[in-house]
């Protein structure tokens, strides 16, 4: 689908009106799941298009289109790490909304969750050859900040001498994990966040109910919680709620033992973003991820012990550190909710 999302057609509109200044390498920087990714790919597809529609948007229907949707077109070259060109080229929104973190399968095949330099080296290949077509060739490489140290260099000399006629298009969630001198050769494009309402319509558009208790639970980012709906973790999240708030009857092994198969770091995460609520209601009366779930954490938080709160939250980052490469899914996802039910029962 060639469409740009409806908080992107500003951006959209002025890129196109300043073409002449891009220079030879762009990079899409902001937040995750805002639709970076998408939209460095339309850009990449319009500028291959062979007749492109009065807004700029690719056509869809010629046969430049046609390659570029099927992967295959001679003249575009992504790169993406192992991991997530596992995901599928196809699926956009997966992709930007990715984590780092695997599932439990995913991670016994020991996809690289990196950008490793030879992925780099053989953009040779793709920029010296002629493509099919004469004309452009555009690279796009996502989330540049997983590049290795010996990646980022490669492709810094690529950008010290640039190829005629190559856009390079980065596209980053962290822009200042990037070297300055890559940053510096580089137009910076920051990306537009959707807000709360604009958000919120989006999501009713693509029929998902209750948007307004989603969002947050997702970093407020719209594809992000389209992706939790469209991953069915609505159901594993209720259940990981129902166990956490079940007080003493509270069972870390089967909490655990149903979580096992997905993203640690999402699991990690929603236990953090769960914390963050109970310290916040106890020291502010506020919450801001938990929206649904209100009358729980204020009858919570009034029963921890807020400093050991807040040293558990501070572990859990920690945590989510380790969640990339863990030894063995269960035990990890034990060990934190075995902490924290010696948090919560005040041990
Ligand atoms: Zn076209």
């Amino acid at each position: 689908m060639i469409d740009i999302y409806p908080w992107q057609q500003e951006i959209w509109q002025k890129m196109m009106k300043s073409q002449k200044y891009w220079g030879h390498a762009l990079i899409f920087k902001g937040k995750r799941g805002i639709g970076k990714y998408a939209f460095a790919r339309n850009l990449a597809q319009s500028l291959l298009c062979q007749s492109p529609k009065t807004d700029r948007l690719a056509c869809g229907n010629c046969l430049s289109c046609g390659w570029f949707e099927q992967n295959s077109h001679p003249n575009f070259y992504s790169v993406l790490p192992e991991a997530l060109l596992a995901v599928g080229n196809a699926d956009n929104t997966h992709i930007e909304n990715k984590e780092t973190g695997l599932t439990a399968q995913k991670a016994k095949k020991n996809l690289s969750q990196q950008i490793g330099v030879d992925q780099i080296r053989q953009l040779n290949d793709f920029v010296y050859q002629t493509g099919h077509q004469d004309g452009y060739k555009v690279i796009l490489i996502s989330p540049a900040e997983t590049m290795t140290h010996a990646a980022a260099n490669a492709l810094l000399k690529k950008l010290e001498e640039p190829p005629a006629d190559v856009l390079f298009i980065l596209v980053t969630h962290q822009v200042q994990h990037l070297l300055p001198t890559i940053r510096s050769r580089c137009q910076q494009i920051a990306m537009p966040v959707p807000n709360m309402e604009t958000s919120i319509e989006w999501l009713k558009l693509k029929g998902i109910d209750n948007p307004e208790f989603i969002l947050p639970l997702n970093d407020f980012s719209p594809l992000s919680a389209w992706s939790f709906v469209q991953e069915d973790l609505a159901t594993p999240h209720q259940h990981f709620v129902d166990q956490i708030t079940n007080g003493k009857k509270f069972d870390w092994l089967i909490l655990a033992q149903s979580l096992q198969s997905i993203n640690l770091a999402r699991v990690t995460d929603w236990l953090q973003k769960w914390c963050y609520d109970l310290v916040s209601y106890r020291t502010t009366g506020e919450i801001r991820y938990y929206l649904q779930f209100k009358s729980i954490i204020q009858a919570m938080s009034q029963q921890i012990d807020l400093i050991t709160c807040v040293t558990f939250a501070r572990e859990l980052n920690n945590h989510r550190k380790l969640s990339h490469h863990p030894l063995n899914t269960r035990l990890f996802l034990e060990e934190m909710f075995i902490r924290y039910s010696e948090m919560i029962h005040g041990k």
